[in-house]
């Protein structure tokens, strides 16, 4: 399995996606309504037939094959190990991976990645990920220390939303920065100490999940849900320096992916129709120009998806997309359309390599300030910093400044016991104690108190750091050992019965192989005349095959094409209003200055104004600063959507907006949208 070289660690190891299939069985309404399986499953040889219900006479059934098939009598605990025991293993050393579950809705995606509750045999891939992970850290060297947090989001019709957020109305934003790339600003990150934690917080997510389709009235097959679990490790290195390898593994439970009949939306209906399907149409996309090796420029940036997922696909992960389908002959259409959608993805290259000490990490971080603490208290505890960095607000542009801050940035970082609550408590205290001050008697005494609390306060905050971090070789496992146990039982078990059926296949190929050899030898021409017919026989379904290929994949161009045409239509629509809009209110020679000045960012997806500590903003921010005038003390009112100019002639025309300037008017402080319409 590992990549040839030994410095893959740098280069990485080239390797394709994983994919593979598999096969529920058919459900009661399936059954009451005599559907036919249509499905054979070759697991040995890792293929799927399926046979067209409306076949052409001397139509073959079609052939597909895959890294795996599993059919309908796989269990959760087979899949598990075959598919992403080999994907956590690698993320543990700290590598990324991704488990994707593809399909119409129906066929056992969420039963994948989720699975049932009711027993440990029909738990998901997430749940054993979770005992998988922290068998792993019971079993490690006591020196390797460990921090593993997970995070939980869902897209629907573009909009990201926090599984695990307080305020479920809220969406949050994707953002993008050079040294750590894409990330969902504001989303909550739960540090967990073992698997009963992660259960939690799963169930939460999923709870949120369908409460939020409820609440929407819409289904949640039509979202996206990524379930992402953190996994840094921490140990000595030769060079006698802590080494950081963190490891990122994406579960996603993808929304459904039948075709949706956009014919009778109209209007803002279709416009939401067209963005609910966007996300998954750009990941064939972006599979697709992967695949296709000419297009020089993959569509990542057109899907919120296919941004949180670009390094899954074609990049730094070791991905798995498991394709579900029913074996039902009334799903034939969508069933072949998901295996031709699985089959491309199996040509995607990917580069995975360990990430060592990388910029977002916490371990590194959280052990800083526990040694910090450390220091602190042994100096008496006089040494509380003013500014506790954990609270204070970044809003500042300036990443260099502080790590710790940026950090605050990207996500919030919670722990499972709340660890706001705790820091809450730390800053009564220390305001408690600030209070005491005031009193002028006996301040000796009251110092005391001061010294006293604001050491039990240092004290706290190190445990709850200290709390977070997981020394190899603690069992962490709780009631999740149980699911380790019959994991790691059901794993050795598979490992025998692969080896009796790799020999088992080679012994079929070796008698196939001496048969055909026979066959081939003809000793009179009448046999001659029976193997050509045989032959030809064979050729026969070759031809007939390719030409059900053929106008499958005709129909689906032609399916595909409409598609991209609606599009087209769509965008145009939208680029006219937008050109309505910007040539209504901006006049020409402002819109030449605009565009004079601005610039598009590839690597962050925004336009950018040039020199921006020019604008009004910056330059007033800039003169207010020298002018500690008498308005000091009044609240400012929040600029942050709006654009200044240069004309600063009334300064309070900002506290009463005047009315719309002119068409031809002098730019005055006024309100217009952040970003200029792409
Ligand atoms: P999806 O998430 O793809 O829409 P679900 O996972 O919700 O589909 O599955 C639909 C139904 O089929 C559920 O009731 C689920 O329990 C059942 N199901 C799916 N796959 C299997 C399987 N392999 N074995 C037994 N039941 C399954
Ligand atoms: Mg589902």
């Amino acid at each position: 399995m590992e990549g040839p070289g030994d410095n893959a660690a740098e280069l990485g190891e080239i390797e394709n996606v994983r994919v593979v299939v598999r096969v529920r069985p058919l459900n009661g309404k399936e059954l009451d309504g005599h559907c036919k399986n249509i499905t054979k499953v070759d697991s040995l040889n890792s293929e799927i037939l399926v046979e067209n219900p409306h076949a052409a006479p001397g139509e073959p059934p079609k052939l597909f094959s895959f890294d795996a098939v599993f059919d309908t009598d796989s269990s959760q605990v087979d899949i598990y190990n075959e598919t992403a025991r080999p994907i956590v293993d690698k993320v543990l050393q700290g590598y990324n991976g991704t488990i994707l579950a593809y399909g119409q809705t129906g066929t056992g995606k969420t039963y994948t990645m989720s699975g049932a509750k009711t027993s440990p045999q029909l738990r998901g891939i997430i749940p054993n990920t979770f005992a998988h992970i922290f068998g792993h850290i019971a079993k490690a060297d006591e020196n390797q220390k460990f921090l593993v947090r997970a995070t939980y989001l869902e897209i629907y019709n573009e909009e990201v939303r926090d599984l695990l957020g307080k305020d479920q109305n809220t969406r949050l934003e994707v953002k993008e920065r050079p040294d750590i790339g894409v990330f969902v600003k504001d989303l909550s990150g739960y540090v967990v100490n073992n698997a009963d934690d992660l259960d939690r917080i799963m169930t939460l997510g999923n709870k949120n999940r369908v409460v939020g389709a409820t609440a929407m009235n819409v289904s949640s097959s039509r979202s996206h849900a990524i379930f992402t679990i953190t996994v840094e490790s921490s140990q000595l290195g030769d060079d006698g320096e802590q080494h950081v390898k963190m490891g990122k593994l994406h579960l996603v439970d993808l929304a459904g992916s039948e075709r949706q009949s956009k014919t009778k939306a109209t209007g803002v209906r279709l416009r939401e129709a067209t963005k609910i399907n966007l996300s998954l149409s750009t990941l064939g996309n972006v599979i697709s120009a992967l695949v296709d090796g000419q297009s020089s420029h993959v569509p990542y940036r057109n899907s919120k998806l296919t941004r949180l997922l670009q390094d899954s696909l074609g990049g730094n992960s070791k991905t798995l997309m498991c394709a579900n389908i029913s074996p039902a002959d009334m799903n034939y259409d969508e069933t072949i359309s998901t295996l031709r959608y699985a089959n491309r993805a199996k040509n995607i290259k990917n580069r995975a390599r360990i990430n060592e000490d990388p910029k977002d990490a916490l371990l590194r971080q959280f052990q800083v300030e526990i040694e910090e603490l450390r220091k602190q208290l042994e100096e008496n505890g006089t040494g509380v910093s003013e500014s506790d960095p954990e609270t204070e607000d970044s809003d500042d542009n300036f990443e260099s400044k502080c790590d710790r801050k940026t950090r605050h940035r990207q996500s919030q970082i919670l722990s499972m016991d709340q660890l706001e609550d705790g820091e809450v408590e730390l800053r009564e205290k220390m305001d408690k104690a600030e209070r005491h001050d005031k009193s002028p008697d006996d301040k000796d005494v009251i110092e005391l108190k001061r010294t006293q609390s604001e050491k039990e306060a240092l004290r706290e905050k190190m445990q709850n750091l200290q709390n977070k971090i997981l020394v190899g070789g603690e069992n962490l496992l709780e009631k999740a050992e149980a699911q380790e146990q019959l994991l790691a039982a059901s794993a050795i078990e598979l490992d025998q019965r692969k080896s009796r059926e790799e020999q088992l296949k080679k012994a079929i190929e070796e008698k196939e192989a001496e048969r055909i050899d026979i066959e081939e030898k003809y000793s009179s021409l009448q046999e001659e005349a029976a193997g050509k017919t045989k032959k030809l026989g064979r050729v026969y379904t070759m031809l007939m095959s390719a030409k059900a290929e053929l106008s499958d994949l005709q129909q689906e161009h032609q399916r595909e094409m409409e598609d991209l045409l609606e599009g087209v239509r769509e965008i145009g629509r939208e680029l006219q209003l937008h050109e309505l809009v910007l040539n209504n209110y901006i006049p020409v020679q402002y819109q030449t200055m605009i565009e004079r000045y601005v610039h598009w960012n590839e690597d962050i997806g925004e336009w950018q104004l040039k020199c921006v500590a020019y604008t009004g903003n910056n330059m007033r921010k800039a003169q207010a600063t020298p002018s500690t005038g008498s308005n000091k003390d009044q609240p400012q009112p929040d600029l942050s959507n709006i654009y200044l100019s240069y004309n600063t002639g009334t300064e309070s025309s900002l506290a009463q907006p005047k009315k719309l300037r002119g068409r031809s008017g002098v730019p005055r402080p006024t309100t217009a949208h952040r970003r200029p319409p792409r």
